[in-house]
Protein backbone atom coordinates (compact mmCIF):
# COMPACT_ATOMS: atom_id res chain seq x y z
CA UNK A 1 0.00 0.00 0.00
CA UNK A 2 2.65 2.70 1.19
CA UNK A 3 4.69 1.36 -2.20
CA UNK A 4 1.54 2.40 -4.03
CA UNK A 5 1.59 5.72 -2.53
CA UNK A 6 5.29 6.61 -3.01
CA UNK A 7 4.97 5.58 -7.07
CA UNK A 8 1.48 7.53 -7.01
CA UNK A 9 3.67 10.78 -5.85
CA UNK A 10 6.33 10.01 -7.64
CA UNK A 11 5.14 9.26 -10.83
CA UNK A 12 1.88 11.93 -10.47
CA UNK A 13 -0.33 8.61 -12.14
CA UNK A 14 -3.75 9.72 -10.56
CA UNK A 15 -7.16 7.94 -10.26
CA UNK A 16 -9.50 8.97 -12.98
CA UNK A 17 -12.24 11.91 -11.54
CA UNK A 18 -15.20 9.83 -13.24
CA UNK A 19 -17.99 10.20 -12.81
CA UNK A 20 -17.94 13.31 -11.02
CA UNK A 21 -16.73 14.98 -14.09
CA UNK A 22 -15.59 13.46 -17.51
CA UNK A 23 -12.77 11.85 -18.12
CA UNK A 24 -10.62 12.80 -21.25
CA UNK A 25 -7.50 11.77 -21.23
CA UNK A 26 -5.95 10.08 -24.09
CA UNK A 27 -6.64 6.52 -24.76
CA UNK A 28 -9.44 6.00 -22.21
CA UNK A 29 -11.66 4.95 -24.97
CA UNK A 30 -11.34 3.67 -28.33
CA UNK A 31 -15.03 5.72 -29.39
CA UNK A 32 -18.12 3.81 -31.75
CA UNK A 33 -19.08 4.77 -34.66
CA UNK A 34 -22.18 6.73 -35.10
CA UNK A 35 -24.98 7.62 -37.60
CA UNK A 36 -23.32 8.90 -40.89
CA UNK A 37 -24.90 10.93 -43.38
CA UNK A 38 -24.15 10.21 -47.21
CA UNK A 39 -24.47 12.01 -50.16
CA UNK A 40 -26.19 9.40 -52.11
CA UNK A 41 -27.84 5.53 -51.26
CA UNK A 42 -24.57 3.99 -53.49
CA UNK A 43 -22.46 5.21 -50.76
CA UNK A 44 -24.37 4.50 -47.82
CA UNK A 45 -24.26 1.00 -49.00
CA UNK A 46 -20.65 1.04 -49.67
CA UNK A 47 -20.41 1.96 -46.62
CA UNK A 48 -21.92 -0.82 -44.99
CA UNK A 49 -20.57 -2.84 -47.06
CA UNK A 50 -16.77 -2.19 -45.49
CA UNK A 51 -18.05 -3.53 -42.34
CA UNK A 52 -16.81 -7.30 -41.90
CA UNK A 53 -19.82 -7.54 -38.94
CA UNK A 54 -23.36 -6.70 -40.41
CA UNK A 55 -22.64 -3.18 -37.78
CA UNK A 56 -23.08 -0.73 -40.42
CA UNK A 57 -26.77 -0.55 -41.61
CA UNK A 58 -27.66 1.53 -45.37
CA UNK A 59 -30.29 3.60 -45.52
CA UNK A 60 -31.25 6.78 -47.36
CA UNK A 61 -28.54 9.01 -47.37
CA UNK A 62 -26.91 7.94 -44.30
CA UNK A 63 -25.85 4.95 -42.50
CA UNK A 64 -26.63 3.88 -38.90
CA UNK A 65 -24.26 1.39 -36.41
CA UNK A 66 -24.94 -0.69 -33.95
CA UNK A 67 -22.00 -1.14 -31.71
CA UNK A 68 -22.61 -4.14 -30.13
CA UNK A 69 -22.03 -5.55 -33.07
CA UNK A 70 -18.73 -3.78 -34.22
CA UNK A 71 -15.47 -5.38 -33.17
CA UNK A 72 -13.48 -2.16 -33.74
CA UNK A 73 -11.56 -3.01 -36.38
CA UNK A 74 -11.29 0.38 -37.85
CA UNK A 75 -12.11 -0.44 -41.57
CA UNK A 76 -14.87 2.15 -41.68
CA UNK A 77 -12.26 4.95 -40.65
CA UNK A 78 -10.10 3.94 -43.78
CA UNK A 79 -11.00 5.22 -47.37
CA UNK A 80 -12.74 8.32 -48.72
CA UNK A 81 -16.02 7.51 -47.54
CA UNK A 82 -15.75 6.30 -43.79
CA UNK A 83 -18.16 6.40 -40.55
CA UNK A 84 -18.47 9.22 -38.26
CA UNK A 85 -16.77 8.40 -35.17
CA UNK A 86 -17.87 9.79 -31.50
CA UNK A 87 -15.23 9.10 -28.59
CA UNK A 88 -17.13 8.63 -25.13
CA UNK A 89 -17.39 6.19 -23.31
CA UNK A 90 -21.22 5.86 -21.77
CA UNK A 91 -22.05 3.08 -23.53
CA UNK A 92 -24.19 1.26 -20.90
CA UNK A 93 -28.29 0.59 -21.36
CA UNK A 94 -31.05 -0.45 -19.44
CA UNK A 95 -32.53 -3.52 -21.38
CA UNK A 96 -34.80 -5.31 -18.16
CA UNK A 97 -37.53 -5.03 -16.83
CA UNK A 98 -38.84 -1.39 -15.84
CA UNK A 99 -40.38 -2.88 -12.44
CA UNK A 100 -36.91 -3.69 -11.59
CA UNK A 101 -35.31 -0.47 -13.07
CA UNK A 102 -37.44 1.24 -10.53
CA UNK A 103 -36.17 -0.58 -7.47
CA UNK A 104 -33.13 -0.99 -7.85
CA UNK A 105 -31.61 2.28 -6.62
CA UNK A 106 -32.35 1.80 -2.62
CA UNK A 107 -30.65 -0.99 -1.74
CA UNK A 108 -27.53 -0.73 -3.92
CA UNK A 109 -26.75 3.23 -4.14
CA UNK A 110 -23.69 3.11 -1.82
CA UNK A 111 -22.21 -0.14 -2.74
CA UNK A 112 -22.48 -3.50 -4.48
CA UNK A 113 -20.65 -6.29 -4.93
CA UNK A 114 -19.88 -8.30 -8.27
CA UNK A 115 -19.54 -12.11 -8.98
CA UNK A 116 -17.60 -12.40 -12.30
CA UNK A 117 -18.36 -15.39 -14.95
CA UNK A 118 -16.39 -15.95 -18.15
CA UNK A 119 -18.84 -17.70 -20.37
CA UNK A 120 -16.07 -18.27 -23.07
CA UNK A 121 -14.48 -15.03 -23.70
CA UNK A 122 -11.67 -14.21 -25.39
CA UNK A 123 -10.12 -12.58 -22.12
CA UNK A 124 -10.12 -9.43 -24.00
CA UNK A 125 -13.36 -7.88 -21.86
CA UNK A 126 -11.65 -9.43 -18.38
CA UNK A 127 -8.55 -7.69 -19.07
CA UNK A 128 -10.75 -4.74 -19.18
CA UNK A 129 -12.49 -5.70 -16.20
CA UNK A 130 -9.47 -6.13 -14.23
CA UNK A 131 -8.25 -2.76 -14.90
CA UNK A 132 -11.15 -1.48 -12.60
CA UNK A 133 -9.27 -2.72 -9.34
CA UNK A 134 -6.40 -0.71 -10.11
CA UNK A 135 -5.15 2.39 -9.22
CA UNK A 136 -6.55 4.72 -12.21
CA UNK A 137 -9.51 3.56 -11.84
CA UNK A 138 -9.69 2.04 -8.47
CA UNK A 139 -13.19 1.12 -8.56
CA UNK A 140 -13.85 0.48 -4.67
CA UNK A 141 -13.67 3.80 -4.01
CA UNK A 142 -17.63 4.09 -5.46
CA UNK A 143 -18.27 1.41 -3.72
CA UNK A 144 -18.05 -1.30 -5.92
CA UNK A 145 -16.19 -4.90 -5.03
CA UNK A 146 -15.36 -8.05 -6.76
CA UNK A 147 -16.56 -10.95 -5.00
CA UNK A 148 -15.46 -14.63 -5.29
CA UNK A 149 -18.82 -16.32 -4.29
CA UNK A 150 -22.04 -15.92 -5.63
CA UNK A 151 -23.35 -16.14 -2.21
CA UNK A 152 -22.36 -12.34 -1.41
CA UNK A 153 -22.85 -11.29 -4.90
CA UNK A 154 -25.49 -8.43 -5.88
CA UNK A 155 -24.46 -8.33 -9.23
CA UNK A 156 -23.47 -11.15 -12.04
CA UNK A 157 -21.45 -9.51 -14.57
CA UNK A 158 -21.01 -12.14 -17.34
CA UNK A 159 -18.33 -12.09 -19.98
CA UNK A 160 -18.39 -14.26 -23.34
CA UNK A 161 -20.88 -15.91 -25.78
CA UNK A 162 -22.31 -18.57 -23.22
CA UNK A 163 -20.77 -21.80 -24.18
CA UNK A 164 -22.56 -24.60 -24.07
CA UNK A 165 -19.98 -25.90 -21.46
CA UNK A 166 -20.32 -22.66 -19.08
CA UNK A 167 -24.58 -22.46 -19.86
CA UNK A 168 -25.03 -25.20 -16.79
CA UNK A 169 -22.37 -23.06 -14.25
CA UNK A 170 -23.98 -19.82 -15.54
CA UNK A 171 -28.03 -21.39 -14.65
CA UNK A 172 -25.68 -22.54 -11.27
CA UNK A 173 -24.30 -19.36 -10.54
CA UNK A 174 -27.18 -17.28 -10.64
CA UNK A 175 -29.22 -19.34 -8.90
CA UNK A 176 -26.96 -19.53 -6.41
CA UNK A 177 -26.88 -15.29 -5.82
CA UNK A 178 -29.16 -13.81 -2.65
CA UNK A 179 -32.48 -12.01 -3.99
CA UNK A 180 -32.78 -8.72 -5.06
CA UNK A 181 -29.97 -9.49 -7.84
CA UNK A 182 -29.21 -7.76 -10.86
CA UNK A 183 -27.42 -9.01 -14.49
CA UNK A 184 -25.05 -7.29 -16.36
CA UNK A 185 -23.82 -8.05 -19.82
CA UNK A 186 -20.05 -7.18 -20.82
CA UNK A 187 -19.11 -6.91 -24.39
CA UNK A 188 -20.58 -7.64 -27.81
CA UNK A 189 -19.99 -11.56 -27.21
CA UNK A 190 -22.32 -11.89 -24.03
CA UNK A 191 -25.13 -9.10 -25.84
CA UNK A 192 -25.67 -11.00 -29.28
CA UNK A 193 -22.39 -13.31 -29.64
CA UNK A 194 -20.93 -11.01 -32.15
CA UNK A 195 -18.97 -13.24 -34.15
CA UNK A 196 -19.11 -16.46 -32.17
CA UNK A 197 -22.36 -16.76 -32.01
CA UNK A 198 -25.36 -18.54 -32.44
CA UNK A 199 -23.49 -21.57 -33.20
CA UNK A 200 -22.52 -24.96 -32.41
CA UNK A 201 -20.63 -24.05 -29.48
CA UNK A 202 -22.52 -21.00 -27.66
CA UNK A 203 -26.01 -19.74 -27.19
CA UNK A 204 -25.37 -16.17 -28.29
CA UNK A 205 -26.43 -14.35 -25.27
CA UNK A 206 -26.88 -14.07 -21.87
CA UNK A 207 -30.20 -12.40 -22.35
CA UNK A 208 -31.34 -16.30 -23.98
CA UNK A 209 -30.42 -17.68 -20.70
CA UNK A 210 -31.07 -15.62 -17.88
CA UNK A 211 -32.83 -12.59 -17.39
CA UNK A 212 -30.65 -9.66 -18.12
CA UNK A 213 -30.95 -6.07 -17.18
CA UNK A 214 -27.83 -3.90 -17.87
CA UNK A 215 -26.19 -4.80 -21.08
CA UNK A 216 -22.31 -2.77 -21.84
CA UNK A 217 -21.66 -2.84 -25.63
CA UNK A 218 -17.68 -2.91 -26.83
CA UNK A 219 -15.39 -5.44 -27.98
CA UNK A 220 -14.06 -4.68 -25.37
CA UNK A 221 -15.88 -1.86 -24.00
CA UNK A 222 -13.52 0.27 -22.05
CA UNK A 223 -13.09 0.27 -18.22
CA UNK A 224 -14.94 3.47 -18.08
CA UNK A 225 -17.90 1.97 -20.21
CA UNK A 226 -17.88 -0.80 -17.64
CA UNK A 227 -17.96 1.66 -14.83
CA UNK A 228 -20.68 3.21 -16.86
CA UNK A 229 -22.60 0.03 -16.18
CA UNK A 230 -22.67 -0.13 -12.53
CA UNK A 231 -23.46 3.89 -12.24
CA UNK A 232 -26.56 3.22 -14.23
CA UNK A 233 -27.30 -0.17 -12.23
CA UNK A 234 -27.37 2.08 -9.36
CA UNK A 235 -29.12 5.18 -10.17
CA UNK A 236 -25.93 7.32 -10.42
CA UNK A 237 -25.80 7.81 -13.98
CA UNK A 238 -27.72 7.69 -16.87
CA UNK A 239 -28.01 5.76 -20.11
CA UNK A 240 -26.11 6.35 -23.44
CA UNK A 241 -27.03 10.03 -24.33
CA UNK A 242 -28.30 10.19 -27.63
CA UNK A 243 -25.41 10.78 -30.25
CA UNK A 244 -23.62 14.55 -30.68
CA UNK A 245 -24.90 15.50 -26.80
CA UNK A 246 -22.26 16.55 -23.98
CA UNK A 247 -20.64 13.77 -22.58
CA UNK A 248 -22.20 14.53 -18.89
CA UNK A 249 -25.55 12.97 -18.09
CA UNK A 250 -27.60 13.38 -15.04
CA UNK A 251 -29.98 10.32 -13.82
S1 LIG B 1 -15.02 -0.57 -36.72
FE1 LIG B 1 -15.11 -2.46 -37.99
S2 LIG B 1 -16.69 -3.72 -37.00
FE2 LIG B 1 -16.96 -1.62 -36.21
S3 LIG B 1 -18.51 -0.68 -37.52
FE3 LIG B 1 -16.48 -0.17 -38.40
S4 LIG B 1 -16.07 -1.79 -39.92
FE4 LIG B 1 -17.75 -2.55 -38.60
Amino acid sequence: MFGWFVKGATSRVRTTRYPAHDETAPGVTPGRPVETTCDNELLAIGLAATCPTGAIKPAAFKTTADISRCVHCMACTRGENTMSWQADYRWAKWVGDNARRAARHRPFRKSLHIRVVDTGSCDAVLSEIKQLVKPYYNMHRLGFFITPTPRHADVLMVAGPVTSQMRLALLKTYAAMPEPKWVMAVGNCAISGCVFAPSFIANGSVAGVIPLDVQVPGCPPPPLAILHGLLLLTGREAEMPPVDQPLGGTP
